[in-house]
């Protein structure tokens, strides 16, 4: 039954995302993603040897975070001014912005796009970036609507993977946490049925994986397991894909209480995994995995964000059209 994928990828030699908005990981098909992270893999090589560029010089990025960031943000800033480009961040100042007046999403994206090259926005309602995206035509990058989707970082975790593991294909990945509200869980789950991978998705009741995208999973043929236990599948994974219980998402306060310290990666849980498994977390990490486990050379979650800036290096570089 597993998918005679591999074959089917062919190569892309221009830029597929000259002017695009990137709204969800399905505008990434495997040649895309082997497109982008070739570029990625570029813009470290020309990080670590020369600090940065002029390649994005006289562009400008606005970064409208309407939700707290810390990695996402400061990252695609790092990625704009590394490439010799300038940024506007509306990040920590929303509440000082008109959108403290009521002003709606489509103005405030119209207005941005007066001054701007592109917008990195990230705002607590699924389809906010398509709705911004409908009404901005300078590009849109969406970082993370709400429960909805998160494609950058679903991109920086599939092209960690692939540098850390050297493949995707013929891996057995876990999720651990908040599978309901976790945007980076629904955005890498998506891009991973593109491989021939086995899934296991471990989770407590109240948030496990969403019916909708758990139906994508088992139609794309995939091996896929449910369980609420960590042990089931340690020894088995080879990556180990935790995240933090969503707080900001639920309306019931009690619930969260209840499943906030469900799971916690320590050293006697690491014991039990392979000698190449590792550990990713999207970050912030609110308990899951342990401090202790930071010096096993298994933790890639520290490897994991600096990638983001290389992923978003590519992004910035492609959909300015400058690659
Ligand atoms: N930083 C990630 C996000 O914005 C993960 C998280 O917040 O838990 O979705």
């Amino acid at each position: 039954m597993l998918r005679q994928i591999t074959d089917q990828v062919k190569r892309i030699d221009v830029n597929p995302f000259p002017g695009a908005d990137i709204l969800s990981v399905s505008q990434f098909d495997r040649p895309r993603l082997e497109w982008l992270f070739a570029r990625a893999l570029e813009m470290q090589d020309m990080v670590k040897r020369d600090g940065g560029s002029d390649l994005l010089r006289h562009k400008l990025m606005v970064a409208l975070f309407y939700e707290p960031s810390t990695r996402t943000s400061s990252s695609f800033i790092a990625a704009m001014e590394r490439l010799g480009g300038s940024t506007v961040p509306i990040t920590q100042g929303v509440q000082y912005s008109s959108v403290s007046k009521g002003e709606s999403l489509p103005d405030t994206v119209r207005t941005l796009e007066q001054y701007s090259d592109v917008i990195v926005l990230r705002h607590p309602e699924i389809g906010s970036a398509r709705i911004a995206a409908d009404y901005c035509r300078k590009p849109i990058i969406n970082a993370g609507d709400g429960a909805g989707e998160h494609p950058t970082q679903a991109l920086l975790d599939l092209f960690t993977i692939q540098k850390e593991l050297g493949r995707i294909d013929k891996l057995r990945i876990a999720m651990v946490g908040d599978l309901k509200y976790g945007r980076t869980v629904h955005s890498l789950t998506r891009l991973l049925l593109q491989y021939d991978v086995e899934l296991a998705f471990v989770s407590p009741e109240l948030v496990r994986l969403p019916l909708d995208l758990m139906n994508e999973v088992r139609k794309s043929g995939i091996s896929v397991e449910e369980t609420y236990h960590v042990a089931d599948v340690i020894s088995w994974a080879d990556v180990l894909y935790v995240t933090r219980v969503q707080k900001e998402r639920f309306s019931d306060l009690s619930q969260y209480e209840e499943i906030k310290n469900f799971y916690e990666i320590t050293p006697e849980i690491m014991a039990q995994a392979q000698e190449q498994m590792i550990v990713m977390h999207p970050l912030p990490r609110v308990g899951e995995i342990a401090y202790s486990v930071d010096n096993d050379p298994r933790a890639a979650y520290f490897r994991q964000m600096e990638n983001g800036m290389y992923i978003r290096m590519a992004i910035l570089a492609a959909v300015l059209g400058k690659l």
